[in-house]
């Protein structure tokens, strides 16, 4: 464990957290390939490259445009930092291991999709389809235990989101219930059922203190995106140590 790749991943981390901002802002608009450089959406000026620097330049900007004065919002450099810390995190806690990859996919996944449904209620189709196969190869390669465990997975988080969408009509939409099919892949039967049970939980939490910080009101529909996202990285780094503690605490 060096000390030195963790700095690297974290710098590389915030470049590609910088990256999957601009995804998962214009990947549901179609508009991904349309400018190849970073501008300010509101006055239009293009961003010089010392603008351009995850993290660091939000915060000498004080987290305003130069030119216009337009507070930039804080999920960019949020978005950077995040991913940043998972992208080190991910090496920390597996070190040079094929399951790194896997770490570093799910969390840029995740990262993306938090971007989209925070922005527009969205988890766009393109963006799991980009990653399914790689995800599957993945767990082809390098299995869970048993192998099975990863179809299982995918069906119940299938079924079970179905379930909930048929009884809560609109709690949830077809986009959590494709991730959650996807999740169960990589996380296996019973770290998607421990996904869906956090995710609950970090689901209510969140809408709690939105309400309680008047960010929303009763009617506002929250995207649950980012909660099961925050729930499959809870349970794809603890989740063994979560059903262990379970078990010997409550049988
Ligand atoms: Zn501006």
């Amino acid at each position: 464990m060096e000390v030195y790749y963790i700095v690297i991943f974290f710098v590389f981390g915030s470049v590609f957290g910088s990256f999957y901002n601009v995804v998962g802002l214009r990947i549901p608009n179609d508009n991904f390939l349309e400018s190849d450089r970073s501008y300010c959406p509101r006055c239009d000026k293009t961003l010089h490259w010392y603008e351009l620097i995850p993290i660091i330049s939000y915060l000498f900007q004080a987290g305003k445009c130069r030119n216009c004065k337009e507070k930039i919002s804080p999920l960019y450099p949020t978005i950077e930092l995040s991913t940043a810390f998972l992208f080190s995190f991910s090496y920390y806690f597996f070190g040079f291991q094929l399951e790194l990859v896997m770490a570093v996919l799910l969390t840029s996944l995740c990262v993306i999709i938090v971007v989209s449904d925070i922005t527009y209620m969205l988890i766009p189709n393109k963006i799991l389809l980009f990653f399914l196969p790689f995800l599957i190869i993945l767990r082809i390669i390098d299995p869970l235990e048993p192998w099975w465990s990863s179809l299982v997975g995918a069906a119940v988080g299938f079924l079970l989101l179905t379930l909930i969408i048929l009884v809560s009509k609109g709690g949830m939409g077809a986009g959590d219930m494709k991730l959650f099919t996807i999740l169960g892949i990589v996380l296996g039967y019973k770290g998607i059922l421990l996904t869906f049970f956090l995710a609950t939980i970090f689901g209510t939490l969140i809408t709690l203190l939105l309400l309680a910080t008047k960010k929303i009101n009763r009617k506002s529909p929250v995207p649950f995106g980012p909660s099961i996202c925050l729930a499959a990285l809870t349970t794809y780094y603890f989740g063994n140590y979560i059903i262990n503690w379970y078990i010997t605490s409550f049988f």
